[in-house]
């Protein structure tokens, strides 16, 4: 791979309307620190594209130059797929913008936006695009892994709401994806990661979610199989519009936990309830909280979706060390329970964590080969997250993540959620990933960049011809 000369930079720097930033510029520790500080690379330029023709250039600057190119959006994953050493980082972090339509009740979202740039828009209007639960977290990386949150259950992922995509391909040329412009295209975008091109703007359909119901239940660690077990029959049966990730985690040092748990290591899930807020209602739906064991703490209160969205930012702050894996789930089986429970009490640290987040509901409407996302008929996707303040932990929460995924993968089923690959993961993880749609997307690949400019990804090599 070639490497850029300052002649060269010189030369982008005039043809972009955004910066252009190098190791000389004061920018450039900024520029290179993403969420997970763990990812220490040391690209040769960043070019902060301010608009489609700075997308543009930047994309046929590295054609010719040969470069290695990398695509930053809100720079959340976990191997740091956004940063390339020594190449050049197309940054879409100016590209933060978003225009809600009240007629056509759609959305349209810049390439670089965060999830809190899309719930803070288009809660104003009592509406909601189903995204992730952390509000910092880019709306780009996210929908083309397909996205998933609070609100799947009752609206499905996040590329189910997406009505098109407009995007700068590796030739430089410009379309829209949708399902009559390059449908292809636009199906491999729904799912296939960053492989395809560089998506400029994204066009989402509205749902109604101005307040919803917020829950949290904690019950002591060593209830763990009990509420699993009755978890794995509950979720699945419950109405599309109660949704709840189950979650094994150190209860935090703070409101809404009172100070007697502080601290403790506990199982629980994390609710959110679209349904009538009534609190008749609430109180109703989650009387169910006591079947398995007698919680050790239950909250539950209406509040804006953005409150839920933006309820753990804090928490799970930029400049944490992260180490993460996943795996489907179509069933919580019996082995799997022990796998937990053994490793709920081996937490390492204080925010390490493991999240079973419901992929079912509205989610399984959706054809199985509508979109690349290849796990329709998983019940859960799970991560595994490792995650702590302090770099001398690094390998300690890396290897209990290993050591946990290892034991579980087994009771799983093969592949992971594109978003929660691991860094280190082999290329047959992706290959897994993609079950039967794989051969398809590498022929679309093929087809819209044959020459793998956009390999700083889960990537899918181009089909031989
Ligand atoms: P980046 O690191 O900027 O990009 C990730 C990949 O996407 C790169 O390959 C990049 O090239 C590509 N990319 C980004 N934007 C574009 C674009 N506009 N065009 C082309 N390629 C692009 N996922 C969920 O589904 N649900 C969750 O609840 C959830 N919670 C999370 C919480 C935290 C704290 C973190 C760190 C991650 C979470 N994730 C969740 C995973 C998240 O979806 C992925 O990390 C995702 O890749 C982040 O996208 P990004 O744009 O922020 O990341």
């Amino acid at each position: 791979m070639n490497t850029i000369d300052d002649t060269a930079v010189g030369g982008l720097r005039e043809g972009l309307r955004g910066s252009v930033i190098t190791p000389q510029d004061p920018g450039y520790d900024a520029a290179r620190s993403i969420h997970n500080a763990m990812i220490d690379r040391r690209p040769a330029a960043f070019a902060q594209c301010a608009d489609v023709a700075d997308v543009r250039a930047v994309i046929s600057f590295a054609r010719d130059t040969g470069v290695q190119l990398a695509v930053r959006g809100g720079g959340h994953s976990g191997p740091g797929l956004c940063l390339v050493d020594d190449g050049l980082v197309l940054d879409l972090t100016p590209m933060r913008w978003v225009r809600v339509d009240p007629e056509t009740d759609t959305v349209q979202v810049g390439g670089g936006s965060l999830i809190a740039d899309l719930d803070h828009a288009t809660h104003a209007f009592g509406r909601a695009v189903p995204s992730g639960i952390v509000s910092t977290t880019g709306v780009g990386g996210l929908t083309l892994g397909g996205g998933h949150g609070h609100l799947t259950r009752r609206h499905g992922l996040t590329i189910d709401s997406l009505l098109s995509a407009d995007v700068v391909l590796a030739d430089g040329s410009y379309v829209t994806a949708s399902p009559s412009s390059h449908p292809e295209l636009f199906w491999a975008l729904r799912g296939g990661g960053g492989n395809f091109g560089v998506v400029t703007s994204f066009t989402f359909r509205l749902h109604p979610a101005g307040t919803v119901g917020f829950a949290v239940t904690l019950w002591p660690l060593d209830r763990t199989p009990e509420v699993l077990r009755w978890y794995r029959e509950f979720l699945p049966a419950a109405p599309d519009e109660l949704s709840g990730f189950f979650a094994l985690l150190v209860v935090p040092p703070g409101p809404p936990f009172p100070e007697p748990v502080h601290g403790q290591k506990m199982c629980g899930v994390v609710w959110c309830y679209t349904g009538d807020l009534s609190d008749e209602r609430l109180a109703a739906v989650f009387a169910v909280v006591n079947e398995p064991a007698p919680p050790a703490f239950h909250f539950a209160a209406p509040m804006p979706y953005p409150a839920l969205q933006t309820m753990f930012d804090e928490l799970l702050r930029p400049g944490l060390q992260w180490y993460w894996r996943g795996a489907f789930f179509e069933a919580v089986s019996d082995a799997a329970i022990d796998v937990h429970h053994r490793y709920g009490q081996n937490i390492p640290t204080g925010l390490s964590t493991m999240h079973l987040y419901p992929v079912d509901g509205a989610a399984h409407q959706i054809d199985a080969d509508g979109t690349a996302w290849a796990y329709r008929d998983a019940l859960w996707s799970g991560v595994i997250a490792g995650i702590d303040p302090d770099p001398a932990n690094a390998e300690a929460i890396r290897q209990w993540c290993v050591d946990y995924w290892s034991d579980l993968h087994p009771h799983s089923m093969g592949g992971s959620y594109v978003n929660f690959l691991g860094h280190g993961e082999s290329p047959d993880r992706v290959r897994a990933t993609y079950r039967g749609h794989y051969d398809r997307l590498a022929s679309v690949k093929r087809a819209y960049d044959p020459d793998n400019l956009f390999h700083a990804n889960q990537n899918i090599p181009p089909a031989p011809d």
